[in-house]
């Protein structure tokens, strides 16, 4: 801290653009725009460099669900570290926290029949976990030819060339062609956008049905896993109908391929259940988990096995089903103790049930920007997870051309009026702390209707 105190503002800013590679944006583009830099938070509220306060209207990516500045997670990690941060997870040795933690999930999960956590360091390595070990699942199953995954057009499973196979968004993965073999996209169910209808229920068997062909098409007996995220985030908040979920589970199991959920934004509250999954009534067979895990205290991932995937690896009489994956940081103690606070912080103050009612407040909040604005076509979502569609025409839905910079200039104008909203492309996107209160709410609304109002 004292370092940091020393360091001038100005030199910081310049460092920035010097010194670093920064995710997801041109490495020119710093020295033209500095970006936000911030130095405190509390709460919903953050604080840049220069002392402006603003409302988190993205929690980070969409991670710090407890909210900024937590004592009691910052105790839980000061304890751990004065105890030990760091152990040997290979093996089998560990620390206390991982062992109390994978029993705190594993407790959470029970109306999902989870049996078995393996931890790894964020939402890509919880990814790339759930990819391995179905391969490895249906070796041990004796169908070793089952190698094939299957995602979502629109998907976002991070940025591991395992994960980037599986992206469904062309962006992610152009630069860094040819990817993985063996991954297959098929339509998502996006009721704004879809070339067959506005019915919900016609959509959901439609887009279930594309994916039954899909799996019948590749063979049955060679696909491993079906992916999904329950609630597509990255993608822009696409939000399936109510049927699309328990329709995919019955088609992974009418040809045995596994369901694995993409949890890593909707685990713990985001969409306004514990789980987007469970919000859906569907179990999984692999939940990918991360983000809200933690709140971005310290970094952890994890994926939860259910009982049938984890019975692959009871029944090996013959050892061969060594985990052969796992990573130095696996079940990191620090990070494990940060995440039991916040788990506690979660449940304590049903930070699902707040998500549901402060998303329903935002999204009254904004809906009527639909009506007001020539360039909003759709505001969509569930809980705390909300996208604003930016179009270029009304009627056809065609989206606004990302390189005129509409959403940077809303989010810039938003900025200016107290609440930071994420520009992606052609959408603003949305997903403040779960802890935001009505007020803060309310600021991110007001301020997106000024910045509507000023940067059309
Ligand atoms: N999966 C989903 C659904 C995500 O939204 C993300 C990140 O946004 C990831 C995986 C990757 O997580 P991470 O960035 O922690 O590696």
């Amino acid at each position: 801290a004292a370092a940091l105190e020393r360091v001038d503002d100005n030199l910081l800013k310049a460092a920035n653009a010097k010194y670093q590679w920064h995710p997801m944006v041109h490495p020119k583009r710093l020295e033209q725009d500095p970006p936000l830099i911030i130095a405190r938070g509390r709460g919903a509220v953050v604080e840049d460099l220069d002392g402006k306060s603003y409302v988190d209207g993205v929690a980070g990516l969409w991670c710090v669900n407890v909210g900024h500045g937590r004592k009691e997670v910052i105790d839980a990690i000061q304890a751990q570290l004065a105890q030990i941060a760091y152990f040997s997870p290979f093996d089998g040795t560990t620390t206390p926290p991982s062992i109390l933690l994978s029993q705190k999930l594993i407790e959470m999960t029970q109306p999902e029949d989870m049996a078995r956590v393996l931890f790894s360091n964020g939402g890509s390595d919880a990814v790339e976990t759930a990819m391995k070990l179905s391969r490895q699942y249906w070796r041990l199953k004796g169908q070793p030819q089952r190698v094939k995954f299957i995602s979502l057009m629109n998907a976002y499973h991070g940025t591991h060339i395992g994960g980037v196979s599986m992206n469904g968004i062309p962006s992610f993965r152009a630069n860094y062609e040819p990817l993985l073999p063996n991954c297959y996209q098929v339509e998502c169910p996006w009721i704004y956008r879809n070339p067959w209808t506005n019915d919900p229920k016609e959509l959901a068997r439609i887009c279930a049905d594309a994916l039954a062909r899909e799996i019948e098409f590749q063979g049955p007996d060679t696909v491993a896993a079906f992916f999904a995220e329950p609630i597509q985030g990255a993608g822009g908040v696409i939000v399936p109908p109510e049927t699309y979920w328990p329709l995919v589970r019955e088609v992974c199991d009418r040809y045995g391929v596994l369901l694995v959920a993409d949890e890593v934004v909707t685990g713990f509250g985001r969409s306004g259940a514990m789980f987007g999954s469970r919000g859906w009534g569907v179990k999984p067979d692999i939940m990918c988990l991360a983000k809200g895990l933690s709140s971005g205290y310290v970094p952890l991932g994890a994926t939860l096995f259910n009982k049938r995937v984890v019975s692959a690896w009871d029944d090996d009489a013959t050892f061969t089903g060594a985990i052969m994956h796992g990573y130095t940081y696996t079940g990191h103690a620090v990070a494990c103790a940060a995440a039991l606070a916040c788990l506690e912080i979660v449940e304590r103050e049903d930070l699902p049930g707040r998500a549901a009612a402060m998303g329903a407040r935002l999204l009254d909040g904004l809906k009527p920007l639909e009506q007001s604005s020539a360039v909003v076509g759709n505001v969509r979502g569930k809980g705390l997870m909300i996208a604003i569609d930016l179009v270029a025409d009304k009627e056809t839905r065609e989206p606004i051309d990302p390189g005129e910079g509409l959403a940077y200039r809303l989010a810039d104008a938003a900025r200016a009026h107290g609440a930071i909203v994420r520009p992606v492309g052609t959408k603003l996107i949305l997903s403040p702390p779960l802890v935001i209160s009505e007020e803060q709410v309310d600021v991110i609304a007001n301020a997106l209707k000024e910045a509507f109002r000023v940067a059309v």
